[in-house]
């Protein structure tokens, strides 16, 4: 078994294999990435191990030490990777935008100002990947800044509008995340419960 315990950290013969073959064939980065994920992601059921799954960035960074590309070609990757990132974050915002606004009457719905509105993400993008107006409110900077920082009462504040609005945050959604507890901070956020491990 020792043997099998640095899979998740080592790059082995095979991934490099992979990622060679691949940059060979001309497939993107993310395709690597992709076909390096699946022989790791089968290895974890053969040896019942739990291994790191390879970012398309990884697979840039391998091809630079290998030698197949240069570090400004890696750079350029980043720059397209990381616009792509910012087009499928976009995705549906213009609307969801408008709605989540006339829905809080085109104002911060903490202090009522009606300048510079931002539309804030109630639960984090990381956690659904959505831009849905049913889990984001209409926030000034000043507020939308408070509440990223995850400040109690601005929290609190923005659960009960939610709760006002939708019936069903009353039940599938949870004010405080146990996460922080083990950082000792106190802080707060909003969060749907069948996200949290366990809770499903
Ligand atoms: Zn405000």
């Amino acid at each position: 078994m020792a043997e099998f315990k640095t899979w998740s950290t080592f790059w082995y013969q095979e991934d490099y294999e992979i990622v060679e073959k691949g940059y060979k064939n001309k497939n993107t980065f993310e395709d690597i990435a992709k076909q390096l994920n699946e022989n790791r992601k089968s290895k974890i059921t053969e040896r019942g191990q739990i291994c790191a799954l390879r970012s398309p960035g990884a697979v840039a960074h391998r091809l630079r030490i290998m030698g197949l590309i240069s570090s400004e070609e890696v750079e350029e990757f980043y720059k397209t990777h990381r616009k792509k990132k910012a087009q499928k974050r976009s995705k549906g915002l213009d609307k969801e935008r408008k709605l989540a606004f006339n829905r809080d009457g085109n104002k911060c719905v903490i202090c009522g100002v009606e300048e510079n509105l931002e539309f804030a993400h109630v639960v984090a993008y990381k956690d659904t990947r959505t831009n849905n107006h049913k889990e984001a409110i209409t926030l000034c900077k000043k507020h939308h800044k408070m509440f990223d920082k995850k400040d109690k009462d601005t929290t609190v504040f923005i659960f009960q509008k939610m709760k006002e609005y939708y019936p069903e945050f009353e039940n599938d959604y949870l004010f405080k995340y146990q996460y922080f507890k083990k950082y000792n901070m106190d802080k707060w956020c909003i969060v749907r419960k069948d996200m949290i491990p366990g809770k499903k």
